[in-house]
């Protein structure tokens, strides 16, 4: 795989280069309801690689996704609500320098401003899944829109080159992260770099006791990292929504909380297997409603009321996690313990969140929910190994699957 620093040695200025990044942030109603960045997380992990290439003196264009476009007018169209505007502008601020916005992909204004692009100088393009050909499953269709893509940079024999720096992507195969790939000369990001370096630590030989932490709101979406894992850790500690599904698995009433009927054999199956590897939640906080102010109480986690919804896992939960913990040299950690959205139900995750900080060893958060909680929650980022920017490509990368986004880049 070549890197970006061999595209660096062998001389960027003047060249046009596409950077398919992951600005997929959440928006908000900022000043005067205009749309704004929520946790720009993601824009910041994508500076570097931007900022070595512009430093260069490259023509950097960059292309991400926002979000799943409504399918309204046919798939991807134009939805005004996924607009790359407030992300271009919180990219230009945490950039320091201009960053010009096309009004689409690869339209007129993409081609236009890309051929006006100076050296050193950014364009961001319109969200690349207004195009239908991103997403396609036909391969034809994808493959002539990245070709339109590739054209913005000249081509290969214009000087064009890719950057792939958009991890939480490369489990996709879409134009903009694989197809592209096959058309110009393509090298690996350093953000996507350093999450294979450290995913990489945690299926090799990770550094005993191996505790992974999994929450997040369904066992479905789970499974198969579940599978994978299971028999390498030593302990899995298991909150959030998807606990429920396991204590319903042992025999336990559940009330109100999130459940997944379906999953309840699979649970039994893992819990049967694992003997005490598993650990489950033994008191949770329970409310009526999954709202901010609603009264809430902990309750054990095997005496949930009929009626009650679980939303958290509670404070003798947080401890026995917290020691499980304490003594780990490897650990992973996808998906908040409870709704740490509503402060009421929050108090899990930081707990955990604190837990995982404090590990003397490596320590890994995968999952946009999870990194967006460590910020939302005021911990110190520094304080954990590793953020990964990627929450579903982290999940397949230790499932073993195959990331098409990477595995293009392995070909010459
Ligand atoms: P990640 O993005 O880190 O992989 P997920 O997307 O799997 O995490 O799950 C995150 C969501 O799970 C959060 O929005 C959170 O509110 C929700 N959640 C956590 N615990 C519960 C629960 N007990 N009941 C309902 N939803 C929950
Ligand atoms: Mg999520």
């Amino acid at each position: 795989m070549r890197t970006l620093d061999d595209l660096l040695s062998v001389g960027v200025a003047g060249r046009r280069v596409l950077v398919r990044c992951d600005l997929n942030v959440p928006l908000g109603a900022g000043e005067h309801d205009r749309r704004e960045v929520t946790d720009d997380g993601r824009i910041r992990a994508a500076l570097p690689v931007l900022e070595k290439l512009l430093d260069a003196g490259a023509r950097v264009i960059v292309v991400t996704h926002l979000g799943r476009p409504r399918t309204l007018f046919g798939q991807g169209a134009p939805d005004p609500e996924y607009g790359l505007s407030p992300v271009a502008d919180r990219l230009a601020r945490l950039l320091g320098r201009p960053v010009t916005a096309a009004l689409d992909t690869v339209g007129e204004s993409a081609r236009l401003l890309a051929d006006e692009l100076g050296d050193g100088e950014v364009l961001l393009l319109e969200n690349v899944r207004f195009n239908p050909g991103e997403t396609s499953k036909d391969d034809a269709e994808r493959l002539e829109f990245a070709r339109e893509l590739a054209e913005l940079t000249g081509g290969e024999d214009g000087g064009g080159a890719f950057v792939e720096n958009a991890f939480g992507a490369v489990h996709r195969k879409h134009a903009s992260v694989y197809d592209v790939a096959t058309l110009l000369p393509h090298y690996v990001g350093d953000l996507v770099r350093d999450e294979l370096d450290v995913l990489g630590r945690l299926t090799g030989e990770p550094a005993r006791p191996y505790v992974v932490v999994l929450g997040g709101s369904k066992v479905s979406d789970k499974l198969a990292v579940i599978e994978a894992l299971l028999p390498s850790v030593d302990r899995l500690l298991v909150g959030g929504g998807m606990c429920f599904t396991f204590l319903a698995a042992q025999g336990h009433d559940v009330g109100d909380s999130l459940l997944e009927r379906d999953q309840i054999d699979n649970c039994r199956r893992f819990l049967a297997e694992a003997g005490d590897k598993i650990v489950l939640p033994t008191d949770v906080v329970v409310a009526e409603d999954v709202a901010e102010d609603v009264p809430a109480e902990t309750v054990p986690a095997d005496a949930i009321p009929g009626g009650g919804k679980g939303l958290d896992i509670g404070p003798d939960s947080v401890r026995l996690f917290a020691e499980a913990l304490s003594g780990a040299r490897t650990v992973f950690w996808n998906g908040p313990m409870g709704v740490f959205e509503i402060s009421t139900f929050a108090a899990g995750t930081k707990g955990v969140a604190e837990a995982v900080a404090a590990v003397d060893g490596l320590s890994v958060v995968g999952g946009g929910d999870s990194a967006a909680a460590v910020r939302a929650l005021g911990l110190d980022e520094n304080a954990f190994g590793h953020i990964s920017t990627g929450g579903g490509a982290s999940l397949e990368y230790l499932e073993g699957k195959d990331l098409p986004g990477v595995s293009v880049l392995e070909t010459v």
